[in-house]
């Protein structure tokens, strides 16, 4: 995995174009108001963009989402933010900044330790959901799970699979017709292109907020829930204060000390450096 940081200009947000060096596939965390400068930069590296992951649904993250939608990569957002890029209230016009809304191709959720993927499908308005509890984790790693969708040139007659001892699923699992589907493993976990990493939810700057852990790298992308020296805001209509401190300490500051972190403003920090910041939560 390899990833470059791109600084956006509406609200100097931060993309990450992340990528496998082997296969040059890729997706973007945030795409932020500069679609055509990300565009270059992953051109310029010859990088495929297959996939968007959001880390919430707030206009500076995903003004650019649409973008490269239209061009073939499939968006995803939890799904406690995803109506946030549908109705207007990515708090757009609060800054003063039209944003073009668009509907999300998958959206999740990570409840109970139980990573569940939604493909929306605007046309048949039919929501195809995947479901894969965590394996017990006392057991070896043989026991991940996976989802398949079948040849997709064949449209009209997919099937799917899921393997895996502990997974259960609705039977219906399709997740989208190409061959880049990200493959739920346990904890939460997705691999996608040879890359793996863990969604972590962590509410209180936004319902739907989530960061994205890469375990083996040691890089956490925080989206706008932890900075450099800051937390992110909580008086945005879904936010809150306490739910936000308590996510981060919880959740975020569980992690090794010397886990790099990418937010989605300004510049990177280390857990361990804002563990100690005495004044981090302002109080
Ligand atoms: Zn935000
Ligand atoms: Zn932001």
């Amino acid at each position: 995995m390899k990833f470059i940081t791109i600084e956006n200009s509406v609200l100097s947000e931060n993309t990450y174009l992340v990528w496998n060096e082997n296969t040059l596939r890729g997706f973007l965390i945030d795409p932020g108001s500069d679609g055509k400068k990300i565009e270059k930069a992953a051109a310029e590296r010859n990088i495929k963009i297959e996939a968007v992951f959001l880390t919430h649904g707030h206009f500076d993250h995903a003004l650019s989402a649409k973008y490269f939608q239209e061009r073939g990569a499939k968006v995803y957002v939890h799904a406690e933010d995803a109506d946030k890029l549908t109705s207007g209230t990515a708090i757009d016009r609060f800054f003063g900044v039209k944003f073009p809304t668009f509907f999300a191709d998958v959206t999740f959720e990570t409840d109970n330790n139980i990573l569940k993927f939604n493909e929306i499908n605007s046309k048949t308005n039919r929501n195809k959901t995947s479901e894969i509890r965590a394996a017990d984790s006392k057991t070896d790693g043989d026991k991940t799970s996976e989802i398949r969708a079948a040849d997709s040139k064949t449209g009209g007659n997919k099937t799917s699979e899921i393997q895996g001892a502990d997974s259960k699923t609705d039977g219906d699992n399709i997740l989208n017709s190409g061959g880049n589907v990200p493959r739920i493993e346990k904890d939460n976990t997705v691999e996608f292109q040879g890359m793996r990493f863990k969604i972590i939810h962590t509410p209180g700057h936004s319902k739907g907020g989530v960061c994205y852990f890469f375990e083996d790298e040691g890089a956490l992308f925080s989206g706008d829930t932890l900075f450099s020296g800051d937390i992110g805001r909580s008086d945005f209509v879904d936010g809150d204060f306490f739910e936000l401190k308590n996510s981060i300490i919880s959740k975020l500051f569980a992690l090794p000390d010397g886990t790099a972190v990418y937010p989605g403003h300004e510049e990177a920090t280390e857990i361990g450096k804002e563990r100690n910041n005495k004044r981090l939560f302002g109080e």
